[in-house]
Order: structure tokens, then sequence, then C-alpha cells
């Protein structure tokens, strides 16, 4: 680990205004927030990242959870992965959620992590982490070791020719099944982007993971009010039952009308996209129909329809198949 500066923001406008003096706002960038430290930490550790300055956030006021004045939810970005699991209205209303962050890491970490590092979570490539390898995400125009390579874990939508990545975080996958809104304040000022536009695909910049540009800071999310009666379930499979990340999660938002159809639908993936990966084509598939198997399946089936596998990920496109299927009839059979 090289040597680094901290100091502590006192106020939002000051933290904002201390970033933006790095070089990029992501990977790579020289003045870097912190705040739980698990992921960041892990990373200056191994070289991966060499911040000059690191910004601490924790005694910023952006840790509550509170409900909104439209009947929706606020989560601070300081909230605690923890708290955030176990508050009585995302336990009550927001199940996906603290089913998915009670899924993710280990007790000691969620007590650490906050919602804002979470959704900005770096992936777990084995290049990545490994400063020997040839890395486009990490070092641009670098190569990628992993097409080719060991890949078991990474992505199967959303890759390109510069980077098989996949997004690790099980928060992230339950956030975009919930629509939720990423809260900034930057430079100029403060904006809200839907998570469907927060995260980018890698294209040919992989180093590029999100909308954020330096001085930018997640302040906090808003959940919207979801229809009476919505059913929502995470399901994780991985190959240990903890402290593991997800080859293939489902996170399902449903609904059905008094006849039984099924009216409100978010459908969302873990584990197979370079990005917490939402599925129209699934939701389309199920809008207006009765929760069948043979419907769960065919909606799995176009979810995964432009997957591409890698060398040794072929597997991930049948088992995230069927953790739609189980998912999907949970929810329904909670309705
Ligand atoms: Fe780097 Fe992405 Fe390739 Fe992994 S998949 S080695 S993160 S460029």
């Amino acid at each position: 680990m090289e040597l680094f500066e901290l100091v502590t923001a006192q106020t939002v406008p000051d933290a904002v205004k201390a970033q933006a003096k790095s070089s990029t706002a992501q990977n790579g960038a020289d003045v870097r927030f912190i705040a739980g430290g698990t992921n960041l930490i892990d990373y200056m550790k191994l070289n991966v990242e060499r911040p000059r300055q690191l910004i601490d956030i924790n005694g910023l006021p952006l840790d509550k959870i509170e409900k909104t004045a439209d009947g929706g939810l606020k989560v601070g970005a300081l909230a605690r992965n923890a708290d955030v699991a176990h508050d009585p209205t995302v336990k009550s209303q927001y199940a996906v959620l603290s089913q998915a962050l009670l899924a993710g890491a280990s007790p000691q970490l969620r007590n650490m992590a906050t919602t804002g590092g979470n959704l900005l979570q770096k992936t777990r490539c084995v290049y990545y982490r490994d400063t020997a390898a040839s890395c486009n995400k990490r070092e641009p125009d670098s190569g990628c070791s992993a097409i080719g390579g060991y890949n078991r874990m990474l992505a199967i939508l959303g890759t390109s020719d510069h980077c098989i990545a996949s997004n690790p975080s099980d928060q992230n996958v339950a956030l975009v099944a919930l629509d939720a809104t990423v809260h900034i304040e930057g430079p100029k000022g403060q904006r809200t982007v839907s998570i469907a536009e927060f995260y980018l695909v890698p294209g040919s910049t992989p180093q590029r993971e999100t909308v954020l540009e330096p001085g930018d800071l997640v302040t906090h999310l808003t959940l919207p009010k979801l229809p009476a009666g919505t059913q929502s379930v995470y399901l994780k499979l991985r190959d240990r039952a903890s402290y593991e990340f997800a080859l293939a999660s489902a996170a399902i938002v449903m609904k059905q009308d008094a006849g039984g159809k099924i009216d409100f639908i978010r459908v969302a993936m873990g584990g197979v996209g370079t990005k917490p990966w939402r599925s129209p084509e699934a939701e389309r598939a199920l809008l207006g129909k009765v929760p069948t198997p043979s419907n769960f399946r065919a909606a799995a089936e176009s979810a995964l329809h432009g997957a591409k596998p890698q060398s040794q990920n072929a597997f991930k496109v049948e088992l995230a198949k069927r953790c739609l299927v189980h998912a999907m009839g949970q929810a329904s059979q909670n309705a």
C-alpha cells in the first residue's frame, strides 16, 4: 500500500469540492471518498487503487432511512448495509432489498459497508485484482486476461471485446428491480439518475462503470412506493452457502390482479451481467399472464436470449434461467 493523505469532510459541499480535484471519478482516481472502506482498502492493499488522498465522509449526515412524503423510502448513502437489511419498512415493503443484503458478505462486513459504497462495489475478476495481469478496466488498453482465461465467475450479458467482468453486488440487483433513483451532489449542483441509467456497460471503456463525474457524491437513494399487494423475492445461487458471490441471482417484484394475472412485474439478475441486469424481455413475457411454470420458463428463456458465454461459464445460461423460474415461483406463492 502506498502512502496517502487522509482528510475529513465536514459538509457535503466540502467533500464535493475536494474530490472534484481528482483526475477521474472512478477507477484510478487519485482522490477518493471513503466510508466503510470494505472494498477500497482491499484494493489499496493490492495496489490496484493508489489514491494520494482519501476523503473520510463518515461524519456527513447521510445515514438516515426515512419514509418519503409520497409513500416511498429514502436511504442515505451512509446507511450501513446491516441497518438497511433490518429496517422494518425495508423488511415489510421492500423485502427483496433486505434479502439481497443479507445474502451478501458477512455480518461484520454488513455492519461496516454502506449503501453508497455497495452501489460502487468493484468486480471480483481475479485479473482486476492482480497488477501483474493485463486488465482494460484497471489499466485502459492493456488487454483483457479473462477472455480465454479464468472466466467461470464472469458475465454472459452486456460483455464486450474489452471486458467481461460481472458486477458482484447483490444489493444493486434488488435496487434495479425496485427501480431506485440515485441522488447525486456534484460541482454543478444536485441531480438524480434512474438506477437503470446509472450503470454503464463496458464497451470500449470498461474503466468507466457509472455516470459519475469527478466531484460527484451519491447522497441517497429513493425507492418508489410499490402497488398494494406487491411481493418481492431475491434468490442467490453460489458455490457455497455464505460469504460468496453469486453465480446467478434473481430479484423479482410481482403483483397479481384479482383474477390471478400478473399486472405488475420487474425482473433483474445478478452474477450474469456486466451491470445489475434488468430484463424488460422477461417482464413483457409475464405481464398479463397467469403465474405458471411454463410462463416463468418462457420469460426466463427471453431474459437469457442474448447471452454470450465465455470458455468456462456456459453453465450460467441454464443456471440463470432456473434461478429466475424458482424466484418467480416464490414471488407468486407469496402473493
Ligand atoms: Fe479486466 Fe474486465 Fe478483463 Fe477482468 S474482464 S481482466 S476486469 S478487462
